[in-house]
Order: C-alpha cells, then structure tokens, then sequence
C-alpha cells in the first residue's frame, strides 16, 4: 500500500493554511522543502508558502 502524507501548505506572512497537498512517498523530492507563491485568502495577496509539518 502507497503511503500518502498530506502536507499543509502555510502562508510565510500570517502562517495561515491555505492549502493542503498530497505527497507520495518514494519521490524524490520529498526530503525537500516545499516553497511555493500562492494567493492567500487572508493575506489577499501572493505571498510564500511553506510546508508546515505538525
Ligand atoms: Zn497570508
């Protein structure tokens, strides 16, 4: 069985999550840190985000 993690994607400004993402196990990026321009509903705007693990 894959094993999928899910990964919140959170605004570098006010580190609201905007976006959850799926990331399969086995790829090669996984050991790197997601950072990704998104719109962020609180911010209004683009800003950068991260991968946030809890
Ligand atoms: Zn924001």
């Amino acid at each position: 069985m894959a094993k999928k993690k899910h990964v919140k994607m959170q605004c570098s400004a006010c580190k609201k999550v905007n976006y959850y993402m799926k990331k399969s196990k086995g790829k090669a990026q996984v050991e790197k840190k997601l950072d990704l321009s998104k719109f962020c509903n609180l911010c209004r705007k683009h800003t950068a985000h991260k991968e946030s693990k809890k």
